[in-house]
């Protein structure tokens, strides 16, 4: 095994949904990482106790060989352990048996961590507004940041604007409503956040339904948020469905944003497949 892969347990596993959910995994000593980053999980089937429970009857012999796959990390970095947010895709290598994960099974962690979505790569404009878009599983990376005491201390407003096609899909909400008071009432004079939930495919009273792009257009994003978007005060970040990334930077854009090129510049976006 290469000398910066290290194997960690799985601690604890939520499901939100047949098809999302979120696992900790214990934190090597030596593991750094900056809120937003992301690191490459590996799962050997054939390792996983619970495989030869797979109700499909092709799925019964677990294939022996390591799979890898970019996972971007919600916990902050400063937690003990480590924290994923995952959605099973039926046909997806990884996700296909990572589904069968149980506690104290093993994974295999690259200890190299990668990835621009940080809050450190904006130098210009100064740090007052930011906005986080995510769309999906794209919430992990925010929620990351969001427990990171820096990022409340240095913006005035954070909006979280967080687009599912159903309630339940739209997970981690209890802990989003928690955030101001466990990590902004930490420091003084912090950040307000307004967290806009966005449920698209079913009428859910206290969340918007249209998609991102239109939101902004019309401006119901910004009335919600009670901030407009402005060039001199806003760093937005986009994360999710790649068609989402894509139509919502062209939507800034027509409305005046850019994108952040070597330090300057309000927009930034990760795709997350
Ligand atoms: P999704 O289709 O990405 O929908 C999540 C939210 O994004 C919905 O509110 C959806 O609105 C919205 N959305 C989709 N396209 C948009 C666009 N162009 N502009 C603005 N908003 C947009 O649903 P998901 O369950 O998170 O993911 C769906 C599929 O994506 C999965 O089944 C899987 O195949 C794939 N996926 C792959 C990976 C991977 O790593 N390979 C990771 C995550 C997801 P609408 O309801 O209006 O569509």
């Amino acid at each position: 095994m290469s000398d910066n892969i290290q194997t960690v347990e799985v601690l604890s596993k939520t499901t939100w949904t047949p098809n999302l959910f979120s696992f900790t995994v214990s934190r090597p000593d030596s593991f750094k990482f900056t809120a937003g980053q992301f690191v490459r999980l590996g799962v050997n089937p054939s390792q996983l106790k619970h495989y030869k429970h797979a109700d499909s009857q092709t799925k019964e012999t677990a294939p022996d060989e390591d799979i890898f796959r970019a996972y971007s990390i919600v916990s902050s970095p400063f937690d003990e352990v480590l924290e994923f947010f995952s959605i099973v895709i039926a046909d997806g290598a990884f996700t296909s048996q990572l589904q069968y994960l149980q506690v104290s099974d093993e994974l295999l962690l690259n200890t190299t961590p990668f990835g621009f979505l940080t809050l450190a790569r904006y130098q210009k404009p100064d740090p007052k507004d930011l906005w986080l878009l995510a769309t999906g599983t794209g919430l992990a990376p925010f929620l990351s940041m969001l427990q990171d005491l820096q990022t409340w201390q240095d913006y005035e407003h954070i909006v979280l604007a967080y687009s599912a096609r159903s309630l339940d899909e739209l997970a981690y909400v209890e802990q989003i409503e928690r955030l101001q008071e466990d990590f902004g009432a930490l420091v003084d004079n912090p950040a307000t956040l307004t967290f806009i939930p966005i449920v698209t495919r079913e009428e859910v009273e206290g969340a918007l339904s249209d998609r991102l792009p239109k939101l902004l257009t019309d401006g119901t994003l910004q009335k919600r948020a009670g901030i407009a978007l402005d060039i001199d005060s806003t760093h937005i970040m986009l994360c999710g469905n790649p068609d989402m990334v894509e139509d919502t930077k062209e939507t800034l854009k027509s409305l005046g944003l850019v994108m952040n090129r070597r330090g300057e510049g309000n927009i930034a976006v990760e795709n997350y497949w």
